[in-house]
């Protein structure tokens, strides 16, 4: 077992309200049938995630594509940002086998309220396939969250649970791992991560994929369906 949990909190998630609108129910469920990994660089990896205002059916079917994509993808963990859904909620499974259900988390407006020890390990990202470089992360973090009933939790984390929810966490914020991957080795991974950046402009260029402006004004939408 690789997390324990510390204390769970009454606090219940649903009563910030139910709020729906009627086109807006249309989007997320046109958004819900679509949901897939984006690639660096875009924009969602780089949104700063508000948090999620409820915990609804829709947000469940969300997190439970979450898990199957991550799984199909061979990853241990899978922000919400990085199938282009813009709010402060991520997966994990470190053992990445889908029968390990008790070692499935889903982590909802997720704070790192401690932070302890350091040490660095390679890392890769479902959003930057085949791109490895080293973090340096803590070894042991306190993070506390919402679950997908509502429920306030705390979990003491320490190694690669640790590191998973470091990286994921970082997701939310917009940040990518290659950020804290020091200069030296960086500059080894540049040239992949500029194929990945022609990648997408290419696409965007023949029309396979919808220009930057567009994207965030989707982003835009998302965040205001779900968020405060
Ligand atoms: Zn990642």
């Amino acid at each position: 077992m690789l997390a324990y949990f510390r204390k769970t909190c009454g606090n219940r998630l649903t009563r910030f309200g139910w709020r729906r609108v009627t086109v807006l129910q249309k989007y997320d469920s046109a958004t819900m049938s679509s949901l897939e990994i984006v690639l660096y660089p875009h924009p969602a990896l780089r949104w700063k995630s508000k948090e999620v205002s409820r915990i609804d059916a829709e947000l469940r079917v969300m997190v439970g594509q979450m898990f199957e994509l991550m799984y199909a993808a061979r990853g241990i963990g899978l922000a919400a940002n990085q199938v282009g859904l813009p709010y402060r909620l991520f997966v994990i499974n470190p053992t990445g086998d889908k029968d390990e259900k008790d070692q499935e988390f889903v982590f909802i407006n997720p704070q790192i309220t401690r932070r302890n020890g350091s040490e660095t390990d390679e890392e890769g990202c479902l959003s930057l396939p085949e791109v490895f470089g080293p973090v340096t992360r803590a070894t042991k973090i306190i993070v506390d969250a919402f679950d997908l009933d509502g429920q306030q939790f705390e979990l003491e984390l320490e190694d690669l649970p640790a590191r998973v929810v470091q990286h994921e966490y970082d997701h939310v914020e917009g940040v990518m791992f290659t950020d804290r991957v020091a200069s030296a080795e960086l500059q080894k991974l540049q040239p992949q991560i500029n194929d990945f950046e022609s990648q997408f402009r290419n696409r965007q260029k023949e029309g396979l994929l919808p220009s930057d402006a567009q994207l965030m004004a989707t982003l835009l939408e998302l965040q205001n369906a779900r968020t405060q």
